[in-house]
């Protein structure tokens, strides 16, 4: 099989399980207790918080383990309406959110919070105009995504981080897709909140981190012993937290080249899609994208045929995002770029990874036409020539 679906989710790298086997067997000690077997578990989790601050130029200190980017995008989204809630009651946020940031949004509009989605526009990305335009005086949270799961698209950052910051308003962004795979400085980025997840950097599943910039004061959503400086009580996942720091070391020293190689996969796989495919058109921005994401649209087509069909010539790609994959609705990404709802359901989105190579990439340029033309041929829908 070629494994062509890394946002949804990435194998572990052997480096990173060997790294996690011990702290399942012999170094099992919890964290919390003072004799050597809790010592080394402790001293395991420092080292690997110490791996996750470096990877987006943070302080340790900063670092609160979580059970992943859904928990980060909870507690940063949740924690901040909850203690600023006299401040204000309005949070801006985009219409190209994970569900991680939208249902949670959600959620607080139904409990009397004011929610601005700032539009994407065709190309999927927010304006900083639209921001700036959206900013009241009960304003205490912008969250906006660093790249998008489905189309790619990255935001302007740090120029919206920079309004936040003139403005006092608390930045949050949901950086899942991107760290690991781009560089990533919350000081450059200019973010007060920033959440990350192992499992798209080939660490393991339910474990991810939130960075909490030094001052920010955010309430927690969980009440126990302590851990996390109280953010996150209860006993540490220490295999879960190895394993990600691990994934962290390994993908800062090769991210430059990594960017590089997959950029060009990507490029390659585009430009053929978009040229062997008649009436096939890419989704999102052509250049302002992960290195590793190609989201496709074609005519007459759809997705979910699309995929199952890849899947029989061993090809595992997706529609719009995992989750929505299962729903059957249209992507709500897709319609906010401006697609009907027949396009948005004619999408494919291929999310490469390190251990793609140039022959994969040629397979699945062949697959995608062959299965593109068979889909057409049997299609109502479809009336010009292939
Ligand atoms: C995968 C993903 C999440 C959720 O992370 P989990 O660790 O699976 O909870 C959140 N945001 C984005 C952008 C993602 O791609």
């Amino acid at each position: 099989m070629i494994y062509m679906d890394h946002s949804a989710t990435s194998p572990v790298d052997p480096k990173v399980f060997e790294a996690m086997k011990p702290y399942f067997t012999n170094e099992f000690g919890n964290a919390s207790t003072l004799y050597s077997l809790g010592r080394n578990a402790k001293n395991a989790m420092e080292s690997a918080r110490q791996e996750v601050a470096t990877i987006i130029g943070a302080d340790p200190k900063e670092i609160i383990f979580t059970s992943g980017g859904t928990e980060s995008d909870n507690i940063a989204i949740l924690g901040t309406a909850r203690k600023l809630k006299n401040k204000g009651n309005h949070i801006i946020t985009s219409d190209i959110e994970h569900p991680a940031v939208e249902e949670t949004c959600k959620y607080l509009e139904k409990n009397g919070y004011k929610i601005t989605y700032l539009p994407v526009y065709k190309e999927g990305i927010v304006r900083v105009k639209d921001l700036e335009d959206a900013i009241t005086d009960e304003t205490i949270l912008i969250t906006i995504m660093h790249a998008n799961n489905e189309i790619g698209t990255i935001q302007p950052i740090a120029e919206i981080g920079k309004i936040a910051n003139e403005r006092g308003i608390y930045f949050h962004t949901d950086a899942v897709q991107t760290v690991g795979k781009i560089p990533v400085n919350v000081i450059e980025m200019n973010v007060d909140m920033l959440s990350l997840s192992s499992h798209k950097l080939y660490g393991p599943k339910g474990i991810g981190a939130l960075y909490i910039k030094k001052g920010v004061r955010i309430e927690p959503l969980m009440y126990g012993g302590g851990h996390e400086r109280g953010f996150r009580p209860g006993t540490e996942n220490i295999p879960g937290i190895v394993g990600l720091g691990k994934a962290c070391s390994i993908a800062n020293q090769n991210i430059e080249d990594n960017a590089r190689k997959l950029t060009n996969l990507r490029n390659k796989l585009i430009d053929a899609v978009l040229e062997q495919n008649k009436d096939s058109y890419l989704n999102g921005h052509r250049t302002k994208r992960l290195p590793n994401n190609a989201n496709f649209r074609f005519d007459a087509i759809e997705g979910e045929s699309l995929i199952l069909h890849l899947d029989f010539k061993g090809i595992a790609a997706s529609t719009g995002s995992a989750c929505s994959s299962t729903k059957l609705e249209a992507s709500h990404v897709l319609l906010a770029i401006g697609l009907e709802k027949e396009e948005a359901h004619g999408s494919l989105r291929i999310s490469l990874g390190i251990e793609n190579t140039e022959e994969d990439i040629d397979y699945a340029i062949t697959a995608i036409k062959e299965v593109v033309e068979k889909l057409r041929k049997m299609s109502p829908l479809w009336c010009g020539t292939i």
